[in-house]
């Protein structure tokens, strides 16, 4: 038997022991009553998750990539121009989504380790008219947090539709869709819900709705949300076959995140990093990340000096915890550690003594256990 690790990585996150139980259960029929009832419990979840009202929520099998070309798809025309506001990596794949469907689009970089400022994209849309602007909410490779409630409230009340994708934030991280006038939030399951890889997440506002009934036709099928919107009104519908045990087991995350409450989650996110980011500081690491655009979902470690990446994860691997490497330019320079969905105290703690175990092994010089008190005086003492 393969002994079990601890995924740190930026996704998938551990899947509680709750959601494995319901990903476990016999497979029902997609058109059964206890389908039915649990994929309208996750969809109303869903939109208490995102603070969305009147939204459409829907959840469909396959990724967060999916879920980005639908937004796009679904909500811009051939004649249209999108606006992409790119921290680094996915809002590049963002552009080359936009590009292989042939839509018309700009893009403003930041530098990685940082986000476009508010003031940019004002400047921007001042320039050009545009039909929506994108932005990633927390760049998974560079884990820079945009300031999406600053673009949001820029973008309010303007014919201007505003796209978050919120693969490493929803749920983890605040995201309020009614109040900072957000039009379409896209995710998937594997991050800050805690469940398996397997869905494209998303909730569209009226006015996104309303975008994508004025367009007529679409090229898409599967991606069309006109044919999936009656299935997420009524599941007892057909369009296509359900991951129905997938389904089940993301209904269950949703439960877990409404029993503990948006702001508590949020409040632990962010305590959660701040734990970890004290213990990596006492241990002589800095992050990657610009200081001012940190996100609570996830770390982006520099290796100082001494620490080689392949052997430092390799080791950390060993002794059950498992962090991913960098991406793109940052590979073998960086090493990132995801600290979203329903990761406890105990694995936190478990993760930084694996850590110091194996930088004593490594012949790395710090002070023994200091790593772990730093994050214990932030989890016990200030928390
Ligand atoms: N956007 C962001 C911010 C991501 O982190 C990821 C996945 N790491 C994606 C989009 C793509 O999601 P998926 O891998 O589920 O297709």
């Amino acid at each position: 038997m393969q002994p079990e690790k601890l995924l740190l990585i930026p996704g998938p996150t551990p899947v509680h022991p709750r959601i494995i139980n319901s990903l476990s259960l016999p497979t029902v029929s997609h058109v059964s009553s206890v389908l039915i009832r649990e994929m309208k419990e996750a969809l109303t979840n869903l939109k208490r998750i995102v603070f969305s009202q009147r939204g459409e929520p829907f959840v469909i099998s396959g990724a967060g990539t999916l879920a980005m070309e639908m937004a796009v798809l679904n909500t811009i025309k051939k004649d249209e121009r999108l606006l992409v506001l790119s921290q680094g990596y996915f809002g590049a794949r963002m552009a080359k989504i936009a590009q292989s469907f042939g839509l018309e689009f700009d893009i403003v970089d930041s530098p990685w380790g940082e986000a476009v400022p508010a003031e940019k994209l004002e400047r921007k849309i001042s320039e050009r008219e545009y039909a929506a602007v994108v932005s990633t909410h927390v760049d998974t490779a560079t884990g820079a947090c945009a300031p999406v409630k600053d673009y949001g409230y820029l973008l309010k009340g303007k014919e201007i539709l505003f796209i978050i994708d919120g693969v490493c934030a929803t749920g983890g991280i605040e995201e309020r869709m009614d109040d900072w006038g957000v039009a379409v939030i896209l995710t998937a399951a594997q991050k800050c819900f805690g469940a398996p890889p397997g869905l494209a997440i998303l909730v569209l506002s009226e006015e996104a709705m309303a975008r994508r009934k004025e367009m007529n036709s679409i090229p898409a099928y599967y991606s069309d949300l006109l044919n999936w919107l009656p299935i997420m009104k009524d599941p007892s519908k057909y369009f296509s076959t359900p991951c129905v045990n997938e389904i089940r087991a993301f209904c269950e995350s949703t439960r877990i995140i409404i029993e503990e409450g948006l702001d508590n989650r949020f409040r632990r996110h962010a305590r959660t990093a701040q734990a970890i980011r004290a213990a990596l500081d006492r241990l002589g690491f800095s992050l990657f990340t610009h200081k001012s655009y940190l996100a609570d979902t996830i770390s982006v470690v520099n290796y100082p000096p001494g620490v080689e990446d392949k052997e430092f994860r390799q080791r950390l691997s060993q002794k059950g915890v498992v962090v991913a490497g960098g991406l793109g330019p940052l590979a073998g320079k960086v090493f990132r550690v995801g600290h979203m969905g329903n990761l406890s105290t105990a694995q936190v703690y478990f993760a930084l003594q694996a850590l110091e175990a194996t930088l004593a092994e490594m012949g790395y010089k710090f002070e023994k256990g200091s790593g772990l008190e730093a994050a214990q005086v932030v989890l016990e003492v200030e928390g």
